[in-house]
């Protein structure tokens, strides 16, 4: 299948979108979801122009998983909760609603998570928690 170059994420790599950003190194990003479904709900993006996980290289994979790990961590002190949830959707017919590679770092279980992708955050509380997640991260 071919990377669509006009999705929302490709654009927020390039700067033509924003997004409010708590991490960023040399292969990743890591930014609030805008219909999180939980407090602190985090995506993780490769910067390499793939659509699903078999198609990203193994070095943007294990960069991920090494933001991940970092963002994992950094929720779990932010919101104060014990766990977190990784979730990654390959294919639209997982339910894959971007379709550029991405991570979801979702506080708390899932069982007890919103709907996906379904209400707008007010945005003055997503850059509240993702100063909380920032402060976690250093
Ligand atoms: P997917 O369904 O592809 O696994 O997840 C895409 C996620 O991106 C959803 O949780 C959705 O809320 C989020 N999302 C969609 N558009 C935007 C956007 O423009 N900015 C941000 N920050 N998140 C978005």
């Amino acid at each position: 299948m071919s990377y669509d170059n006009e999705n929302i994420f490709a654009k927020i790599i390039r700067g033509e979108f924003g997004c409010i950003k708590v991490y960023e190194d040399e292969k990743t990003i890591a930014f609030m979801d805008i219909m999180p479904q939980a407090d602190g709900h985090t995506l993780v993006i490769a910067k390499e122009s793939a659509e699903t996980l078999p198609e990203l290289s193994d070095d943007g994979a294990a960069a991920c998983i090494q933001t991940v790990k970092k963002i994992i961590n950094a929720v779990k002190i932010a919101m104060n909760v014990p766990a977190a949830t990784v979730l990654q959707l390959n294919g639209s017919e997982a339910g894959q609603t971007v379709p550029h590679i991405h991570f979801h770092v979702i506080p708390g279980s899932i069982l007890s998570a919103k709907s996906h992708a379904r209400e707008m955050a007010d945005q003055e509380v997503l850059k509240g928690f993702a100063e909380k997640i920032i402060a976690a991260l250093d």
